[in-house]
């Protein structure tokens, strides 16, 4: 990807199965913002957790965006191939002193308070079979987001020595999201809210790696009742690809951009031609979740929950 756009972004979903209204909620606010400000949409698909994956969902990703009419710009980058460039970044940053082995296992940690206290810092741990943890020093703590305001977490989790490659070898979310990011110069990042604290995590990265960090704006998700967001595990229903319009025009009223009355029967490139020029961050609930019905794939009548 060159480099010289003053806005990418990107949508970067897991592929463990098709979209639901939720990931299409994150699909489309990362879309109508890049396209807001001329920028460009990315797509990567997080198959880095491969046990987590399911063969063929990537595929049903890309035709649910396509009937969308969600184009994205360029190919299609996937984590699964990228394994170099991530073990290339953690020897980096143990060579650097950045990081560390860690022998502790998920029951020591539990036993310990939950949160990682640090054990195996300076023990000097040499050797495969073990996980590999960045040093959070000065973990960044408070940060603007485009929505949400002045953010600041407190959240322990966000701010322990971060995991970068798990001792069964996978690298974790935290440290693949900023490489790719960095990796394709993302400016602005459009995401939902669950990842509003791990956030502090990624900005921390950032520091170390001394590379501008991009612009955040957490959506709220969408969610079956209060912590709980609509997901596989609750049988989201997948988008149904022949009501791209309602779809969207369901997506679009959760993000408070409500169609004007005939909107819904326009087509699916229309509606977001008029969503693009509409689109702006303002409009958004400045809230972390909407309760929605479980089991549809669209967005009818809203429960607001609650403010941040
Ligand atoms: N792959 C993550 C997910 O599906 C999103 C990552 C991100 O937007 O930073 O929840």
């Amino acid at each position: 990807m060159t480099g010289h756009h003053s806005y990418t972004g990107r949508f970067a979903p897991s592929p463990s199965g098709p979209l639901h209204f939720g990931s299409l909620i994150a699909a489309l606010a990362s879309f109508l913002d890049a396209r807001h400000h001329h920028g460009q949409w990315l797509l990567r698909m997080e198959d880095i957790d491969e046990p987590r994956c399911v063969g063929g969902a990537d595929k049903l990703i890309l035709d649910t965006l396509e009937a969308h009419h969600l184009h994205w710009d360029g190919e299609v980058m996937y984590q699964s191939a990228e394994h170099a460039r991530y073990q290339a970044l953690t020897d980096q940053f143990i060579r650097q002193g950045l990081a560390y082995r860690c022998s502790c296992t998920r029951k020591m940690i539990k036993e310990a308070g939950g949160t990682y206290p640090g054990t195996c810092r300076d023990k000097h741990i040499t050797g495969d079979g073990t996980a590999i943890r960045l040093k959070m020093t000065s973990p960044v703590t408070r940060f603007d987001d485009r929505i949400m305001g002045q953010v600041h977490v407190t959240d322990a989790h966000a701010l322990e020595d971060t995991v970068l490659k798990r001792r069964d070898g996978l690298f974790s979310y935290n440290l693949v999201v900023v490489a790719d990011d960095i990796h394709q110069g993302v400016t602005h990042i459009v995401r939902g809210s669950d990842l509003l604290t791990t956030t502090a995590t990624h900005l921390s990265l950032y520091k170390l790696l001394q590379a501008r960090a991009p612009a955040y704006a957490h959506v709220p998700v969408a969610s079956v009742s209060e912590g709980r967001k609509l997901s596989k595990q609750n049988h989201a229903a997948a988008l149904n690809n022949a009501t791209p319009s309602e779809n969207l025009a369901a997506a679009l009223n959760f993000l408070g951009l409500a169609l004007p009355e005939d909107g819904i029967n326009a087509p699916p490139a229309e509606v977001l031609q008029w969503a693009v020029e509409h689109w702006g961050c303002d409009r958004i609930p400045r809230q972390r979740e909407i309760i929605v019905a479980a089991s549809e794939s669209t967005y009818h009548r809203p429960f607001i929950f609650c403010g941040i």
